[in-house]
């Protein structure tokens, strides 16, 4: 079975997701219309064609496959992938392609963005990569995707285009900028003060990791800086978003169990909202356009 097969496909309205996460194992979370993807995992094929990758940290369950990922963008005559990183990881990257160029012979090249926390990245027209601090490990980033675009001010509605273009010469600000929050990764991170940006909050997807369900992993979230589903489901209830992903489960914990924990926990409009991530789409029964063959 190829990498294909092990990514999990999640279509939230217009948006649609495609990823493999378990901690401690991979994280790789694509989203194709807007050319970018949050970690890179072991780069799945589907990863190699987008554009933008977004690191939140260097754990290896998240960045593995980033070498090879600027390869074989390289190897296929495609333009230098650009990855944003966490500024301390700028210079280490560089490093490792640089060895990669060694041992392999040819350097792949890359076009490294590092990333502080505050500052935004134009993907594209209208379209910005926004960093901010999470509290996993040193430097650790989330990413929000934002659309920016100019609105006519609501005085101006009714105005004919010719009349708006005369305010506009005279120097009248006839348009206001609006921000629309698209979708959030949290990449790996326990509770922090990101939860209250409102880039954050009113995203219209959030992606959370949310690695312990087990009552007894208290101990092993708060050691290895990770959301426990009850801290979590906390931050939930405060939150705007339409659509709220789950990702980074420990290896052990069963979907199943995890789902109905969140069902029985959390309240019903909370609960519409939650998707994991590694769920399988629930079978739809057959189609009932055949009749059933006559009895003998
Ligand atoms: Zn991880
Ligand atoms: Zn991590």
């Amino acid at each position: 079975m190829g990498s294909r097969q092990r990514l999990n496909k999640l279509e939230l309205d217009s948006l649609e997701i495609l990823g493999y996460s378990v901690a401690g194992e991979e994280t790789v979370i694509t989203v194709p219309s807007l050319d970018v993807c949050f970690d890179i995992g072991k780069s799945p094929e589907p990863a190699l064609s987008i554009n933008h990758v977004l690191l939140s940290h260097g754990h290896m369950d998240h960045a593995a496959g980033i070498a090879y990922y600027c390869s074989q963008r390289d190897f296929r005559e495609m333009a230098p992938g650009t990855v944003l990183l966490p500024k301390r990881l700028a210079g280490p990257l560089e490093n490792l392609l640089a060895c990669w160029g060694q041992i392999d012979g040819t350097y792949p090249p890359a076009n490294i963005i590092p990333m502080e926390a505050g500052q935004e990245y134009e993907i594209r027209r209208n379209l910005f990569a926004f960093a901010f601090a999470t509290n996993h490990c040193n430097g650790s980033l989330g990413f929000t995707i934002i659309e920016r675009r100019q609105k006519l001010k609501s005085e101006f509605l009714d105005l004919p285009g010719a009349e708006i273009a005369r305010l506009r010469k005279s120097g009248k600000e006839v348009t206001y900028t609006m921000n629309m929050p698209l979708i959030t990764y949290l990449g790996d991170t326990m509770s922090g003060d990101f939860e209250q940006l409102a880039c954050v909050r009113h995203s219209k997807v959030l992606i959370a990791e949310c690695t312990f369900f087990d009552s007894d992993h208290h101990d092993r979230a708060r050691a290895g800086k990770h959301y426990h589903f009850d801290n979590l489901s906390r931050v939930l209830e405060q939150m705007e978003n339409e659509h709220i992903v789950l990702t980074h489960l420990s290896r052990r914990t069963d979907i199943a169990k995890a789902r109905k924990m969140v069902n029985k926990t959390l309240p019903d409009e909370l609960v519409k909202k939650i998707t994991f991530l590694m769920e399988r789409p629930r079978r739809k029964p057959p189609a009932e356009t055949e009749k059933p063959p006559p009895s003998q």
